[in-house]
């Protein structure tokens, strides 16, 4: 761990998956902080590794047929990946929670909400039911659902998608875990929906102080929840910077890429709208040779082709891995 502001600080995270034609890496080094109550960023688009990042942190990817390995996965001071995991089930739902994108295959169709919402602490405090019973109310009141009382004994389809999200979110935080890991949490959601859950969750934030890794294709979401960003493309880092320096001097073409991209507040937003940026993302099996974008990249360079760029630093903690901004960029 850096210093005492440092929550969580992930080193040369890799997973790869074992394929017929031999391993997938599909997160391949990454690095990256959260500092305490800190809102950070994973955006890039499908397949980019963000998700698996965070599965990968959770202890939550089967082995077989995945491996997960890393210099530290270091949360408060613990290095997850040394954790037996027992231990590190105990970790879950205590200090470190995740949402889903869809409530509705996270949630068990035949248990109440209050069973579930409850689960964590059934499983992690000594609390009688009648105890549990409070808090989900009082976690059903913090994050928004109206009646409360009448929603504990209900089943998932009884409620809306923007209230099962809610209720997803009421278990993620019912333990007052110091990391939320959401993935694509609004997603699924219309547009007044959703921006009531990520005002919530920055609420939430400064309320309980919980920091969040929001991951997520939508630099929108980022520019309005994140302190800071990681822009991930083919299961790397491309760029990492304080979400001012990343909207004020984007310094990878990727990132650039997904900036215009940003619908305009009179264009309809969709997932399917990162189509300013030619082509799609490699498949992870058979990467191209050299800068993983370079098929894609208007900037791309004969060194991009035959080399691959490290992550660079450019001062003030903005990172970005490309030639560009590489001093031997260009030399061939
Ligand atoms: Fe484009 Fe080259 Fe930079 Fe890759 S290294 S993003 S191909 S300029």
């Amino acid at each position: 761990m850096k210093d005492q502001s440092t929550l969580l600080s992930v080193r040369n995270l890799r997973t790869e998956f074992q394929t017929q034609n031999g391993p997938v890496k599909v997160v391949d080094g990454v690095s990256f902080d959260v500092g305490r109550g800190k809102i950070v960023g994973l955006v890039g688009e499908s397949g980019s590794g963000k998700s698996m990042t965070a599965l990968s942190l959770m202890g939550l990817v089967s082995s077989p047929p995945g491996k997960v390995s890393a210099d530290g996965v270091f949360l408060d001071g613990t290095n997850l990946t040394q954790l037996h995991p027992d231990e590190m089930r105990r970790k879950r739902g205590r200090e470190v929670s995740m949402v889903f994108q869809e409530p509705m295959t996270s949630l068990n169709p035949v248990k109440t909400m209050v069973q579930q919402v409850g689960e964590p602490l059934a499983i992690h405090t000594d609390m009688g039911r009648r105890a549990i019973r409070e808090n989900v109310l009082r976690m059903f009141e913090t994050v928004g659902i109206p009646e409360p009382a009448a929603r504990l004994d209900v089943y998932p389809h009884q409620l809306s998608g923007g209230l099962r999200q809610r209720a997803m979110i009421a278990m993620g935080l019912i333990c007052e875990p110091k990391l939320l890991i959401a993935d694509e949490p609004t997603t699924a959601l219309d547009v007044t929906t959703q921006a009531q859950i990520l005002r919530l969750m920055m609420a939430l934030r400064d309320r309980v102080g919980t920091a969040i890794i929001m991951i997520t294709h939508d630099l929108g979401i980022i520019a309005e929840m994140c302190d800071e960003v990681n822009v991930m493309y083919a299961g790397q880092i491309v760029e990492q910077a304080s979400v001012f320096d990343l909207f004020d001097r984007p310094s990878h073409p990727y990132t650039r890429g997904l900036l215009a991209s940003i619908p305009k507040a009179t264009e309809k937003r969709t997932t399917e709208r990162l189509n300013s940026i030619p082509g799609v993302v490699p498949n992870l099996a058979k990467l191209p040779q050299g800068c993983r974008f370079h098929p894609r990249c208007g900037d791309a360079m004969p060194v991009c082709q035959v080399q691959q760029p490290e992550l660079t630093d450019l001062g003030n903690g903005h990172k970005a891995r490309c030639w560009l901004h590489n001093k031997q960029g260009g030399k061939l």
